[in-house]
């Protein structure tokens, strides 16, 4: 099926007002008429600098989570509505570093996937083995128990997500899943979403773990692999664009 392939910078808890902007104009005037779709994740207090700096672009503003709950005593929380009101369109929801961090459970990260799309922002939902639960011979079951709570409470709007596989091992580390291993795991996560959607071959389901401009292009051709979520490598404008690049 021919879909555009989604890359999606995930800049974690990085930047600052000057270097955002420095960031973004690099972006911007290297970045053209991308084949692939892009977007990117800054930190949730610069979302209103980021809109006005992408605005009109081509690239789109994600962020890198999102209130269980819609409004109300929840302090400290950002709900899905109000990112909408900054031009939202992607959260990336269950990063392992939150799942690890800040304790989310995958019934956590599957209302976090609600409230998303019920404000129409595309969750990215992250999924992913430990070095450990891989060397126990348990990455399917892990990414498979992950996605099936998303699945189990979105149902038929389980089609309108984008999944990432992102192995706990490989983020940050440098270490990078091979194309094999991980066009095998996007398989499970096809089938399993086969399953429950006529849809699953538009589900784009990205690759995430030390992906850079140099390994980017092998992952990409596998042909489970619908795009990226990149870490490190898209906070330098000349690798991020080398791997949107990549993306044909
Ligand atoms: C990530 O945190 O989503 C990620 C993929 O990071 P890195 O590219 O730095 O491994």
């Amino acid at each position: 099926m021919n879909k555009r392939k989604l890359i999606v910078g995930n800049w974690k808890m990085n930047g600052s007002l000057a270097a955002n902007e420095s960031l973004v104009r690099e972006l911007l005037a290297g970045i053209g008429q991308p084949r692939c779709e892009v977007a990117v994740c800054p930190p949730g207090i610069y979302l209103a600098q980021l809109q006005a700096l992408l605005a009109g672009s081509p690239i789109e503003l994600g962020v890198q989570n999102v209130s269980t709950h819609e409004v109300g005593a929840f302090t400290g929380d950002v709900s899905a509505e109000m990112l909408k009101d900054f031009g939202v369109r992607y959260a990336i929801v269950g990063h392992s570093e939150r799942r690890q961090h800040q304790a989310e459970s995958d019934v956590h990260v599957a209302i976090k996937a609600k409230r998303a799309l019920a404000a129409g922002i595309t969750p990215i939902v992250c999924v992913g083995e430990t070095l450990r639960e891989r060397e126990e011979g348990m990455t399917d079951f892990i990414v498979k128990r992950q996605l099936a709570a998303v699945i189990h409470l979105n149902g038929h709007c389980s089609s309108e997500i984008v999944v990432a596989y992102e192995p706990v091992w490989a983020i940050g580390t440098g270490q990078t899943a091979t194309p094999e291993q991980a066009q095998q795991v996007h398989a499970v996560l096809r089938a399993q979403l086969k399953g429950v959607t006529e849809h699953a071959d538009r589900v784009r389901i990205l690759y995430g773990g030390s992906m850079n401009a140099a390994n980017a292009a092998e992952l990409l051709a596998q042909p489970d692999i619908d795009g990226g979520l990149i870490g490190g490598a898209s906070l330098k404008a000349a690798d991020f664009l080398k791997i949107v690049g990549a993306a044909a």
